[in-house]
């Protein structure tokens, strides 16, 4: 646990309860999004998996330590894809995750399966449920059958920014434990004694992605600024209303080298968009998230009206909103930035 950022008493007592081998085998991992719920439910397996465990800390340094942290995600084109528990390297530790907006039944009941095997290597088995409280009615009412019962050695640990949409009977199968955000400076601070972020970009990171430890933990300080260049081109372009510069944009963010950073390219215009508007309305300061650059967004605030940018956000707000449904990001990506300029 000594590596985690914030949540300190909540870390001290998930240790002890490890330590003291009373862990409850079913945890609620609750709290607002992106203060580093899951990161905290992956040490804990980690704890749990730990072949040389020292008091209440993973050594960090065996081959279980290292294997339960090591999980490939991959990218999924269908929704069935998702349906199945997602291991790390480590045979005893895995993962369900919702595909868009939904924890689906089929996954639950892969995880039901998976709950009832004995560890293959270790003394227990840690499966962590990602927004948990994606699941429809089935699939809870799937997972409290796995809950009510659960082997002496698996432990399922539930992840949820809204534990109010969760079923009440979900809920008082679990013990909760509540997560606060994590101080800006003591993100900054973890990003650059455990990241090795220089001290500008681990401010830039802690910034941009909203306190969010995991998003900006995932940031690449200089691939983020290349995007950003590209986006502040892109909003320039629609400001003076020229919309070749912003088709040939477009066309660059579709292009098979940067298909993959799309909705991430697509989440930094946004926060460009934002940032113009709060200071072209004089809003609320300390909400800019790309302080750095603040004197160039402010050149484009001068020439820019309120009601094009809140139009634009608008607009990009419901084109994310459309990934749920099969899109063709091309042509929305055009006819988006083709309404920018009109
Ligand atoms: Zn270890």
């Amino acid at each position: 646990m000594k590596d985690l950022i914030g949540n300190k008493t909540v870390a001290e007592k998930l240790s002890r309860l490890v330590e003291a081998g009373r862990l409850p085998n079913a945890l609620l991992f609750a709290g607002p999004e992106g203060i580093g719920k899951k990161l905290f439910a992956f040490e804990v397996a980690r704890l749990l998996v730990c072949t040389r465990r020292e008091g209440s800390s993973a050594c960090g340094l065996c081959s279980a330590c290292k294997r339960a942290g090591e999980l490939a995600m991959p990218k999924f084109e269908k929704g069935e894809e998702s349906e199945q528990v997602f291991f790390t390297q480590h045979p005893d530790v895995g993962i369900v995750v919702p595909y868009k907006r939904n924890l689906r039944i089929n996954s639950i009941r892969a995880l039901e399966r998976e709950a009832y095997f004995r560890p293959y290597e270790s003394s227990a088995r840690v499966f962590v449920i990602e927004d948990a409280e994606k699941m429809n009615d089935a699939a809870s009412n799937a997972l409290l059958k796995t809950l009510e019962e659960p082997p002496a050695t698996t432990h399922l640990i539930l992840i949820a920014s809204r534990e109010d949409t969760l079923l009440p009977t979900i809920r008082s199968r679990c013990q909760t434990i509540r997560f606060a955000p994590v101080p800006l400076a003591d993100l900054e601070r973890h990003l650059i004694d455990s990241c090795s972020f220089s001290p500008e970009d681990a401010a830039l990171a802690a910034r941009v992605s909203g306190g969010s430890v995991g998003r900006a933990m995932d940031i690449v300080p200089a691939s983020f600024r290349n995007q950003r260049s590209a986006m502040l081109h892109v909003l320039s372009a629609a400001i003076k209303g020229n919309r070749r510069e912003l088709l040939g944009a477009s066309e660059e963010m579709n292009s098979a080298a940067n298909k993959d950073e799309y909705e991430e390219t697509l989440e930094i215009l946004q926060g460009l968009v934002h940032d113009v508007w709060l200071i072209r309305n004089r809003a609320n300061e300390v909400a800019i998230l790309n302080t750095d650059i603040r004197n160039e967004l402010a050149e484009l605030a001068e020439s820019s009206t309120s009601q094009s940018l809140a139009g634009w956000l608008e607009q990009i707000e419901s084109l994310k909103e459309n990934f749920i449904v099969n899109i063709n990001k091309k042509i929305a990506t055009d006819a988006l930035f083709v309404g920018m300029a009109a």
